[in-house]
């Protein structure tokens, strides 16, 4: 085979000159494992980013992607439909949160956010509150990388180069190790935080805000759960304040935390939920707005019948493809339990097993929730802030792909995932943080 050439390519949040010095290249993929082009097989401790929920190239998906592109691959979305998007609208919505009835879709976890964003300016106008335009979100919050979610976004990288350009403000997070440290499940401690929102409301006036936007657990912020309680707190001051809330469910969606979706796991309902990756098994790019049927029905009622509601849209807004991986991919996580898979047994034994790395004396904190978890480690002073990507590395030389965070290691299996493949990651990542003693 010729020698890659790899200079086209501007590669997407990687150094891009120090990959090309040395690229990794991911050939092939099955169940939760990879293999390179070196022939080497690695473990997917990361479902690719946090996405690949069934496993890698699940035939039954594949085979619909394959049915669908033959049958219709696309047709205008805009005035015109397909049965296929009316159908997998009512399936989905038969797992989203009671009274979020109503599907807006796009294509990726970024476009969820923008059009959740502008659902929220629109509504308040349409209710006669257009004044509500403050958005908050919250410090080491991941939205993606649009105008709108790195406005709302609180990871500074993000938004540095590029401003915030929509009013914002935004929450603390909630990670604390001091107080907090090895906790199983959601910590302890924290709570408090969440009243954060009610100094922002007096401070800004409630009348000027229009919603929060926080994901349950922060993701790319580095796995960084909400205390007791937290969720509950944020939708009561929302309800007090006639604040709208959305969660952005975009990594905890689908089955991640042990239900379909966080607000259930937590029974915390929100106005709005994002949702993304995991929606198709990472197959074919997708992103969906789940909404409260009441912001639906004030956005319709304050349009003059007959025209456009909501001047919003993608030529892909529901594209065919998309669909008919989104279904099957739904008819597996059915058929196997998955969407309540990391609350059982299986999400046990990835609790214990990351745990046991606690006696180790660079862990600083061990943190987890259904099938996600992270290792905080203690940085030597000149890997201070990077010492999770230097993990990352080695760990994919030691066969396992973890994502480093800062200085945490952070992993989300896929839901398929057996208790003796997490004891091998387990027993590989011991082995990379004992080397970086
Ligand atoms: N929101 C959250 C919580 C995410 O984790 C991500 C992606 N990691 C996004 C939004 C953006 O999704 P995408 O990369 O598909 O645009």
């Amino acid at each position: 085979m010729s020698e890659l050439n790899t200079d086209a390519f501007w590669m997407p949040f990687t150094p891009n000159r120090a990959y090309k010095a040395a690229p990794r290249i991911v050939e092939r993929a099955e169940g939760i494992y990879l293999t390179t082009d070196t022939g080497r097989q690695i473990i997917d401790a990361t479902a690719g980013l946090w996405c690949s929920n069934a496993g890698h190239c699940r035939a039954e998906i594949a085979d619909a992607i394959h049915r669908q592109a033959q049958t219709l691959d696309y047709s205008s979305i805009f005035n015109f439909g397909h049965e296929l998007g009316f159908q997998y609208a009512e399936r989905l919505i038969k797992h989203t949160p009671d009274g979020l009835n109503k599907v807006f879709f796009g294509n990726s976890g970024s476009e969820a956010v923008e059009t959740a964003l502008k659902i929220a300016l629109q509504y308040q106008r349409a209710r006669g509150k257009g004044e509500r335009k403050i958005l908050i979100g919250r410090e080491k919050g991941y939205h993606g990388v649009n105008f709108g979610g790195i406005s709302v976004g609180g990871l500074p990288p993000n938004f540095q180069a590029f401003g915030q350009p929509l009013q914002v403000a935004h929450l603390p997070h909630t990670l604390d190790i001091e107080r907090n440290a090895f906790s199983r499940g959601l910590p302890e401690h924290g709570v408090e935080l969440a009243d954060e929102l009610e100094r922002l409301v007096n401070f800004h006036g409630a009348e000027r805000i229009a919603a929060v936007m926080v994901e349950p657990f922060a993701g790319a912020g580095g796995v960084i759960l909400p205390p007791k309680g937290y969720l509950k707190r944020l939708r009561e001051i929302c309800d007090k304040h006639d604040l709208l809330l959305i969660f952005d469910e975009v990594i905890t969606g689908w089955g991640r935390m042990g239900s379909a979706f966080a607000s259930i796991e937590f029974d915390v309902i929100p106005d709005m939920i994002t949702s993304a990756k995991g929606i198709t098994n990472a197959t074919v790019p997708l992103g969906a707005v789940f909404v409260k049927d009441g912001i639906y029905n004030t956005v319709m009622d304050a349009a003059p019948e007959g025209t456009v509601e909501f001047f919003h849209g993608y030529t892909y807004s529901a594209h065919p493809v998309a669909c008919a991986a989104g279904m099957a991919t739904l008819d597996i996580y059915e058929r196997e339990g998955l969407l309540t898979r990391a609350g059982g047994d299986i999400g046990k034994h990835w609790e214990n097993a990351l745990h046991s790395l606690a006696d180790m004396d660079n862990v600083i904190d061990v943190r987890n929730y259904g099938l996600a978890g992270a290792v905080e480690l203690r940085a030597p002073e000149n890997l201070k802030g990077k010492v999770g990507g230097k993990a990352s590395a080695m760990a994919w030389e030691a066969g396992v792909m973890a994502r480093g965070i800062g200085d945490a290691i952070c992993m989300s299996p896929p839901l398929i995932i057996e208790a003796h493949e997490i004891d091998t990651i387990v027993e590989k990542l011991r082995g990379v943080i004992g080397s970086l003693a």
